[in-house]
Parts: structure tokens; sequence; C-alpha cells
């Protein structure tokens, strides 16, 4: 066996594998380096999603004829100008990019640096560097990468689509747009424009929600809480959406570390801990938040994509992740976004009748006169109807009399199918879920408890004896410590059965052998290790299930206000704790469109 070195390019092409996995990764280190060069626009062009070719022309600083030579070789690099890798303030410092790219593709760079009279370009096939070349070129760089991965082809063969391809850069070019928001961006595809954003002024907050807005959209723009908050040199700003604007994956999560895009699991679980109570766990909140910490107390280069950073205090920033998200996420108490009421106007629309065309055309005259006459008739029905079985479809009315008020949740009017509260806001109507709001009470109120100490009890005059299988009655056994804290006190009583001898106040009449059963099966759910308070929110939902003010259950006017009132000045009211409403707000012009009056 002889050990040899290798050569150059193979050791370029060896270091491309990490630094450049498909093309989005070449834009990305492309973009980044544009950025560094302190360009104001950058334009980029892709075809055939990025394999054929990438073109990124910028107007920043440029590089002198011999610097281009230098700019190709591997570890040559103008940003650490200390050697210090703790002190990091550009977006490259590892000097391979260039290189790598420049291994596995044919890359023409022309650059021409500000104030000179020439522009120069260099090309680079499979890692052969060119001659120099005198050039025509605006001050700025202009990088253009043909064939990429034709020397490695093997990286070509798990190329996806070219949709996915280009799906790929656009979401790379779009966040690092989102912490850069004085710099224009543009991408096209040759055809057409998939990203056109000019540089944003104005003061930082307004250029930076200005420039979310136009990457994420107007529907994050109005329902994200901003986030400002600071704990040992460490700052996070930016915004988190609500958590009823949710999504099925993580795709529009967007994390920043010193304007640096990042995908870290540590910064990924610490959001996952902040929405835990509001979400379920497969849907994911939309938010765009920018860490900002002294360079040392932040390790950037963990990963040749940079795309990982290590904390020197993790947990430390995982406490500000979550303290500040919680913090935010309460003070917007009770407001659920507004894509509830765009969704159910949506389901309206959608749901045949014909808007806004009149009565011409469709069965719209035909179809509905009979089922209208049906409703009609069960509206007025007579209150006399109010001891009917529970199933039959029911209104109660209610305060009448009562002018609406400005509380943003208005005055109840009535109850339909005992399941919903129906309020007259100033501007329009709330439909609450009275079941699903009950539920976030219920956990917002347990979760009280347990900061002051322990949930409210309340004596059973006489014990309930729940009868249970064996592995059940361990199960609350073992977690009987726990329930105490959540306001229950059980304990075994005899074989295959435990004793309730106090329940949480707060739950009122309450069905505690149904209650009991359904925490032991919430119980046997959780063989993971999370305890019953990390799993409030499931706890919670059992509890309100058997609490006195469920679905099915008729509430008067006072009750119905009395629920309203507590919801605005409870926080996260408006999700119940799976993320979904508690209530939909119509405004009068929505109802009025629906109409065609408007
Ligand atoms: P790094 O960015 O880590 O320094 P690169 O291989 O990406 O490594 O780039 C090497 C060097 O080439 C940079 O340090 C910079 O001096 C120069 N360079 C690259 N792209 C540009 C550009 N668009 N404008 C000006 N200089 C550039
Ligand atoms: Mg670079």
């Amino acid at each position: 066996m002889t050990i040899r070195r290798l050569p150059e390019t193979i050791i370029n092409r060896i270091a491309a594998g990490e630094v450049v996995e498909r093309p989005a990764s070449a834009v990305k280190e492309l973009v980044e380096n544009a950025i560094d060069a302190g360009a104001s626009r950058i334009d980029v062009v892709v075809r055939d999603g990025g394999r054929a070719l990438i073109s990124v022309v910028d107007n920043g600083r440029g590089m002198m004829a011999d610097d281009l030579t230098l700019a190709m070789m591997r570890h040559a690099t103008s940003k650490l100008p200390e050697d210090d890798l703790f002190n990091i303030s550009s977006l490259g410092f590892r000097g391979e990019a260039l290189a790598s790219i420049g291994a596995v593709s044919r890359m023409t760079l022309t650059s021409r640096q500000q104030g000179a009279a020439e522009a120069w370009s260099l090309s680079v096939e499979g890692g052969k560097i060119g001659t120099l070349q005198p050039a025509a070129h605006p001050p700025g760089t202009r990088v253009e990468i043909c064939d990429l991965f034709y020397a490695t082809p093997v990286r070509l063969k798990f190329l996806k689509t070219a949709r996915t391809e280009l799906d790929h850069i656009n979401d790379a070019i779009k966040r690092l747009a989102m912490s850069h928001e004085d710099i224009g961006f543009s991408l096209s595809d040759g055809e057409r424009h998939l990203i056109r954003l000019e540089p944003s002024s104005g003061d930082l907050l307004d250029q930076r929600i200005k420039r979310l807005g136009a990457v994420m959209g107007r529907e994050f723009a109005d329902n994200a809480i901003p986030i400002d908050a600071e704990r040992e040199g460490a700052r996070l700003t930016g915004y988190a959406g609500l958590p009823t604007l949710n999504r099925g994956n993580t795709a529009k999560q967007f994390l920043f570390v010193n304007d640096r895009p990042v995908r870290d699991k540590l910064l990924y679980g610490a959001l996952r801990g902040a929405y835990r109570e509001f979400l379920a766990s497969d849907r994911h909140p939309l938010v765009a938040l920018f860490l900002d910490l002294p360079a040392d107390m932040v390790d950037i280069n963990v990963h040749p994509a940079k795309a990982e950073v290590r904390f020197r205090d993790a947990a430390m920033v995982r406490g500000l992740i979550v303290g500040a998200v919680r913090h935010a996420l309460a003070g917007a108490g009770h407001r659920a976004s507004t894509t509830v009421a765009s969704a159910a106007l949506g389901a309206v629309h959608a749901s045949g009748l014909s808007l806004g065309g009149g009565m011409s055309g469709t069965g719209y005259s035909q179809s509905i006169p009979g089922e209208l006459a049906e409703q009609a008739a069960e509206f007025y029905r007579p209150l006399a109807g109010l001891d009917g079985p529970p199933s039959a479809p029911s209104v109660v009315m209610e305060n009448a009399e009562e002018p609406a008020s400005d509380f943003p949740l208005g005055v109840a009017r009535a109850q339909l199918h005992e399941t919903y509260i129906v309020a007259q806001t100033v501007d329009g109507i709330v439909i609450v879920d009275q079941h699903a709001a009950h539920e976030r009470l219920v956990h917002e109120r347990i979760k009280r408890g347990i900061e002051e100490g322990g949930v409210n009890r309340q004596g059973l005059l006489i014990p309930e004896v729940v009868e249970l299988e064996e592995m059940s009655v361990a199960r609350i056994e073992a977690h009987g410590a726990e329930l105490l804290e959540l306001g229950l006190a059980v304990e075994s009583f005899g074989p295959g059965a435990v004793v309730v001898r106090e329940i949480p106040a707060l739950l009122g009449e309450c069905d505690v052998q149904g209650l009991v059963r359904d925490l032991a099966d919430d119980l046997a759910e959780s063989a993971d290790a999370l305890t019953l308070k990390e799993r409030l929110g499931d706890v919670a939902a059992t509890m309100a299930c058997h609490g006195s003010v469920r679905a099915g259950r008729r509430l008067n006017g006072a009750e119905m206000n009395a629920l309203l009132r507590e919801m605005e000045a409870t926080p996260h009211s408006g999700q119940c704790s799976h993320g979904r409403p508690t209530y939909v707000e119509l405004k009068l012009v929505d109802i009025e469109k629906l109409f065609g009056r408007r």
C-alpha cells in the first residue's frame, strides 16, 4: 500500500460533496458572497432547476484581477482578517464555496471592482482554472455556473425534478432575503420571475414586517405577534404566528442566528415547546424569529453548509425562545387569526350558494325556499321546545333587550344546538364553540392554579368509587401526587377500583366516573416520559369534557355572557388546546358580501 496526497481537484470534489448538496446550496453560497460584498441588488437566473445554468449578478464591491484567481482557490478568503473563528461577522468565512463549485461545474467569474476602470473574467472547468481575460461588466460581480455536477455524475443522479430543485432555490433565496431587507432580490427561471423584492426603507421594524409580509404572505403579517425579548446579552426579535394559523409541516418556520438562516434542531425544539399547549403535535406554527447574540456565544463552524450552529449556553437560548414566544402569545389574549373568518366564509362560498350574482341562473331560487322555510320554522319555534330531547336542534334567545356593547366578543344573543353561542358585537357577530372555549378556559385555570401552588379542590359529599382494570389503577396510583396538584384527590380502593374524594373546583358538576376512566386512558397513551403537567392540554381537554359546560348543555344568558367575558380575560382563549379556533367572528361587511349587498 502506498499513501499519496490527493490532487487538489479531487480534494475540492470531496469538499463539494459537503458544501454543495444540490443547486440550491450553490445559489445560497453565491448569494451569501454577494451579500458579504455589500451589494444592494442581487439578481439570480436559473435554468432547468439550476442544472443547466445558475447566474448570480450583484452590484457589490467587486474584485481586482488578482483576486479572481485567489477566489477560486480552496481556503482562500478575504473574510477572516484576524484569523479568529470566534468572531465572524460575514456569512462566508471558510473560503471553499467557489473552489468546491468550480471543481464540479463549468464556472465563470466576471468582476469589476468599484472605482476600477476595467472588468476581468476567469473560468474554471472541473477544477481546471483558465486564464484571466479582460471583460465588459459594470461594477460588481457576475458568477455563472453551467452544468453543475457534470464532473460528479453520481450526485447528478440524485437530483430531483427541476420543479423541486427550483423550489429549494426559491426557499434558499427567500430565507436570505428575510434577514436582509435593505437588499433587493430577484429570481427568474428564464421565463418568469419567482421572486421580486425591492429593497425596503423606513425604520427597522417597519422594514422587517414589510419584507416578511412580502415573503411569507399578508396572512402572516396580519396574524403574527411581534416579539422582542432579551436575556444575558442575547436578543430575540421577529414575529410569532397565532396558533390558529398553522401548517402540517415546518416549511414556514424561519429561524435566523445573527442574520444567518439556520435549520437548527435546538431552535425547532424550543419552538415546539413554546407552542406545545396550543397546537396538536402534527401542526406547526408560522414564525420568523431572529436571534442575535455576541459572536463568542455561538459557534457557526459546525457544518460545511453552515445550517446548524452550537450555542455556548443552549439552555439559556431555549429558555429565551420558549419564554418570549409564550409571553407574546399570552399577550394576544383571545385573538384568533383572521384566517378563521375567511375560512368560514370560504366554506359558505364553496357550499354552492351563488353569491353576488343575484337570483339569475343557478338553482338558487328553486332550491332554497323550502329549506329556508323549514329553517325559519325551526328558528321561530317557541321556547317551549326547550325541554325536548337534547338532540333536537334548538335555539335559546337571550339578552334580547341588552344593547350590543363594545365587549370584543359581544353580548350573547342565542345558543344554537346546545353547542354554539351566538353573540352580537358592535360591527358583527361572533359564534363560539362553547365546548372548545370551555376546554381552553379549564386549561388556563388549571395552569394558573398550578402556578399558585395547586388547583383548588372541592370535596365530594359522597366519595365516588370508580372500578377500573388493575393496570389503570396502578397508573392512576403512580400519578397520584401529580393528579392531586391538578385538583383531583384519588387513591386506590381495594383491587380493581379507585376512590375519588375531591375534584377540581373549577369543573363544577362533574361526571367523575367518566373523568377518571378517560384520565386512565390518557395515562396509558403517554408511555413516554412526559409528565401530566407537560401534557396539560390533553388533561385539560379531558377534564373539560366532563365538566359542566360541554357541548350539548343548555346555557342561560348570564352563563353565556360569563363565558364570553372570561374568554376575553383569558390568555390563549382564541384557540383550543389543539389549535382549533374557539370562535369565529364575522364582520357585518363580510355578511353583507354573502348576501351580495356589497
Ligand atoms: P468565503 O465566502 O468563505 O470567503 P468563497 O469561496 O465563497 O469563500 O469566496 C472566496 C472569496 O472570493 C471571498 O472571500 C471574497 O473575497 C471573494 N468573492 C466571492 N464572491 C464575491 C462577490 N460576489 N463579490 C466580491 N467578492 C467575492
Ligand atoms: Mg462564500
